[in-house]
């Protein structure tokens, strides 16, 4: 068999680059253990989110939002533009929040500051004590599996090539090899593993972090927005120890999907109740009504986090054949979308709509596993 374009992996980032490259006019090659969209995309929270960590990540996740707002998803896929309101518990946060207005603001996306009472009437059950908070209006929510279903099943159409119930044995050297010896030769590859993008690249800077979700019986009605913490972003970016933060979304059936957790080093899918308890306590104390809710499942995910906290786009080092596009921890599903269209530029010459060099895998040239431990203690 051989593609202009062998993908390995069907998650949300390898169904996105079938699609872009398919549409292309490549032939497309995507090989998938088990069913698509069935790893962290089907474990994440689906939120489409612009974020301001870095002036990189910014970039990325606006462009990919806007290309979310393009796409025409079908019903099933549950998108829906319900925006972020980032909440500030007290004084200090809602000055975090003032700086984040201005900041989204002067890069032209439209949020708006509430006041403690304003905060209320949009999400009657929040708490009383709390501050205000920032509604980021362009921002959505989806559900991924079918999302990504959709854009392998568009990607098909074109030709594309869905290979889907074996897994992957080696990627490289213009050679997808699968566990039953079968080999996708191709021009080019895209390494899309996610979390486990190192079982067949050992080398790469990428490491399991691990989330837990809750999700409940329907009340309609009960939040509106995607809620979150501005605390947030303080455990996001704690790698020394366990977090938890309050992240509440409202499902189009009526279901609260209450997240989140971060955790490293544990790579096994077991419910850790302690951890659970702790997210669960969090999301009561900004908004006590969830504690009558009725919880009907809880579910891990790993996501693929790297040291900077960008991902990985872009030619592999030491292999002309090999591309990545992997590493895109908690942000995956907003930023699959610019991930391929960041490929796509490079495999056609033509000009990105954004700088592909913050996400380029050869910064971590002189990267080991061994480096990304010392970097993570700095
Ligand atoms: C709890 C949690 C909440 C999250 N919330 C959000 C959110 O709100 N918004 C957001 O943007 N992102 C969120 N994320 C992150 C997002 O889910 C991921 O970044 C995204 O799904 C990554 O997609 P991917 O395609 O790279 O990886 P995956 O979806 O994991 O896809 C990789 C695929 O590769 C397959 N695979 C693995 N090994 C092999 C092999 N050897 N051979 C063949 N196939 C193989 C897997 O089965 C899988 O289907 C969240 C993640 C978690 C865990």
């Amino acid at each position: 068999m051989h593609f202009d374009v062998g993908i390995a992996g069907g998650g949300i980032v390898g169904c996105a680059c079938a699609l872009a490259c398919a549409k292309q006019g490549f032939s497309v090659a995507l090989a998938e253990r088990d069913v698509l969209g069935s790893g962290a995309t089907a474990a994440g929270m689906g939120h489409i989110v612009v974020m301001d960590d870095s002036e990189a990540q910014f970039a990325l996740t606006r462009f990919s939002q806007q290309l979310w707002h393009a796409l025409d998803l079908p019903a099933s896929a549950e998108y829906v533009q319900a925006g972020t309101l980032w909440i500030a518990a007290d004084s200090e946060e809602m000055e975090a929040a003032e700086r984040k207005q201005l900041w989204y603001s002067a890069r032209g996306v439209p949020c708006r500051l509430l006041s403690g009472s304003q905060l209320k009437s949009e999400e009657p059950n929040l708490a009383d004590s709390l501050a205000g908070g920032l509604l980021v209006e362009e921002d959505a929510v989806v559900y991924p599996p079918v999302a990504a279903l959709e854009l392998a099943r568009r990607a098909e159409k074109l030709g594309a090539r869905l290979i889907v119930g074996q897994a992957v044995k080696s990627v490289g050297n213009g050679c997808i090899v699968l566990e039953d010896n079968t080999e996708i030769r191709a021009n080019r590859l895209i390494q899309a593993l996610g979390a486990y993008a190192t079982d067949v690249l050992p080398e790469l800077p990428v490491r399991k972090r691990k989330g837990h979700l809750v999700i409940t019986d329907r009340y309609p009605g009960f939040v509106h927005h995607q809620l979150v913490e501005l605390g947030y972003l303080k455990s996001a970016h704690s790698s020394a120890t366990d977090s938890v933060a309050f992240n509440v979304q409202p499902r189009p059936t009526g279901q609260v999907l209450i997240g989140s957790s971060r955790q490293y080093g544990a790579d096994d899918t077991t419910i850790d109740h302690e951890l659970l308890g702790r997210m669960l306590n969090r999301a009561v104390i900004y908004m006590p009504a969830i504690g009558d809710l009725n919880l009907i499942r809880v579910w891990t995910g790993f996501r693929a986090a790297t040291p900077d906290k960008l991902p990985l786009i872009g030619p592999a080092p030491r292999d002309s054949t090999l591309w990545l596009a992997t590493g895109h921890e908690g942000l995956g599903i907003t930023t699959s979308l610019a991930t391929a269209e960041l490929l796509v530029a490079a495999f056609t010459g033509k000009a990105p709509t954004i700088a592909p060099e913050p996400y380029l895998p050869m910064r971590f040239e002189r990267a080991t596993t061994q480096a990304y431990a010392t970097r993570e203690e700095l």
